[in-house]
Order: structure tokens, then sequence, then C-alpha cells
């Protein structure tokens, strides 16, 4: 037998097309988003204010999907992993890490990742596929109701390069920030990208105020050919002028990742290269001391040259900042993420 197509693949334009096909009225389309996005609906008959004919015209021909939770690793600190299985078998990671005041779920953009990033765990797994919109937003709502609380903060961070799977990256953000959808403020919600220009300079165009991080790691083309395969594509000059861009046209400033990896770009010179390459673009450093993973030779530096690193880093750029490690654990940390092949 075959399975109705799952409702929540409809996007709100989407939803407005069927309810013009049933001869609904417009704001039925409005309702009904929020019974799913906001309301966390699981069947058609709690939709009340449809009323009982139209929820079964909708239970007729559609299923409500929801994600599969296939496993949960806690850490000592709150920080949770999930791994969901979605509809085709594919599994995908997110994580929740709590903070006082801050409740951040960093979520998938893809099945795996075809872009080959030596310093990260799920490069290992490949690209198995792109993630739909409602698998994306999904991700937040189910982390919200296993932890039973408000999610504060979204990035979008973890299995993927968010800017290759860009219109249902884009629309999850919709959904996410609308205010009958998960109605969390665009200013909590960030896409990370590898950095690809063009998608750059496109997001920049977007009219929600998300802002953008950059998984950078390298302060020199030599280097970052090495670690992330995107630079022998997209050279740092051409990235940078693409990021000058986004802080022009949106009025904001970015934050540039960057995993300290020992003896590789953590050397003195890299201080000063990456000041001379950050210095006319308003942004945040944030210095992630890099969490292993299974099979690689690359190693953190001591803590001792973390903080020499960004002392000696921190006169030199507005606002330079060390992440603490959250969820290393249980390979939940920025760059461990795998789905499938963690398991
Ligand atoms: S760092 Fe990001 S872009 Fe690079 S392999 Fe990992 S998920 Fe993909």
């Amino acid at each position: 037998m075959t399975r109705k197509p799952d409702i929540k693949s409809l996007t709100l334009s989407g939803l407005e097309e069927l309810t013009r096909e049933m001869n609904w009225e417009s704001y039925r389309a409005r309702q009904l988003f929020s019974w799913l996005w906001q309301k966390d609906a699981t069947g058609f008959d709690a939709m009340t204010n449809l009323g009982k004919d139209r929820c079964r015209q909708l239970a007729d021909r559609f299923r409500i999907g929801k994600l599969v939770q296939d496993s949960v690793l806690r850490d000592e600190d709150g920080t949770t992993k999930f791994s969901w299985r979605l509809d085709d078998g594919a599994v995908v990671e997110s994580v929740y890490i709590p903070e006082p005041g801050r409740k951040t779920v960093c979520i998938s953009t893809q099945v795996g990742c075809g872009l080959g990033c030596e310093l990260c765990y799920t490069a290992k797994a490949g690209l198995e596929r792109d993630l739909g919109w409602h698998e994306i937003a999904g991700q937040v709502q189910a982390v919200q109701q296993r932890v039973e609380d408000r999610v504060t903060n979204v990035v979008l961070m973890g299995m993927g390069e968010p800017f290759l799977n860009y219109e249902p990256v884009l629309e999850a953000v919709r959904a996410v920030n609308s205010d009958f959808g998960i109605n969390i403020g665009a200013r909590r919600i960030t896409v990370s990208t590898a950095g690809i220009p063009d998608r750059i300079r496109d997001y920049a165009r977007f009219p929600l105020q998300s802002k953008l991080a950059v998984s950078l790691n390298a302060s020199d083309d030599e280097t970052r050919n090495r670690l992330m395969p995107i630079n022998r594509t997209h050279q740092l000059e051409e990235l940078m002028s693409a990021v000058r861009e986004f802080t022009r046209v949106k009025g904001k400033r970015v934050t540039f990742e960057y995993v300290l990896l020992d003896g590789i770009n953590n050397r003195r010179k890299d201080i000063h290269q990456l000041a001379k390459l950050l210095r006319d673009v308003p942004c945040k450093v944030n210095l992630i001391p890099f969490n292993r993973f299974p099979d690689t030779s690359l190693r953190p530096p001591p803590p001792a040259d973390v903080e020499r690193f960004a002392k000696s880093l921190y006169p030199l750029l507005p606002a330079v900042t060390v992440r603490r490690s959250r969820g290393s654990a249980i390979l939940a940390g920025c760059g461990q993420l795998a789905g499938r092949i963690n398991r």
C-alpha cells in the first residue's frame, strides 16, 4: 500500500494552493500551518477550528509526518544529541545545548556532506541526500518536544552545507521564524557555511534578519585548501569579497568559526595573517579547539596554546571568543556529527 503524502512537506504557499483547490477560505492555510508547526498537531482531528468536514478531507488525502527518534545521548553538561530516522531510513543528527538564559539547537541540512573537510567527521559519511525543508525545521520542533522546553536559538551548523541546499534551508528558516510557525526570532537563527560565495551574496538579500557564520579555519589558501577542499574552487579572496558584501548589504557583522588544530593553523604567523584577512570585516571570531573523532591524526592544541592564540588575536580584532567544547564526549561537538557512521 502506498503511503499518503506528508502534509508537512507543503510550504505555506503549498498550503495556500491546497486550500484554493479545495475551495476553502484563504485564511485556512495559515490555520493549518499553525496547527502543524506551532501547535504540533499529530492528528487532523485536533484541528478543531477547521471543522470536522475539512479535517476529514485532509485525513483522506494526507498523513502528518514526524521525525522518528533513533537514539539519544546525553552528556554530563546537559548537551543532548538526537538521531532521527527519516522516512527513507536516512539518519541525521541534531544537538541540544542548554546554557543559562539560552537553549540552542544545532540542526542538519543534508544527510552527510559532500564537501570533504578534513577537520569534520560528517565528511566521512559522504553526501547521501539533501533534506527537505520540513525535515530541517522538523528537527527544531522534535527537539522542543523531547526536551519539553522552548528552544531560543537555532544554528544550521550540523551535518551538511546549508548553501548547497539553499531553497529548502531558507524555507526552513522562514518556518522556524514565522509567528504562526515555530516563532523564534530571526536574529536568533544562524546559517553557517563552508564558503559558497554566490549563495552568501544571495543570502545578503534574504529579507529576514537571520545571521551568517563562516567556517574559516585557516588564514591562507594553502592551509585552507588542505583542510577544506571547497577552497580550491573558491579561494579566500573570493570568499572574503562575498562576506564583505553581506556585511555591507545587511549592515550586520558575521561570525567566523576557526577550529584550532595543533601545528596546522595555530602558528604565530596565523595570528597576523588572520588579523590582516579580517581587518576590514565587521566580525566576531569564534575559536574552537578541535573536537577529536575516530581515524584522524588531527589534534587540538594544549589549552595554554589556545589561550595564547586568543590573547594575541584579541587586540588585533574587535571580538574574539573561545568556544567551550560542549558534548564532545558523546560526539556531539562541532564537526563530530556523522549520522549513520556514528552508530
Ligand atoms: S565542515 Fe561543514 S561543509 Fe565541511 S564536511 Fe563538515 S559539514 Fe560539510
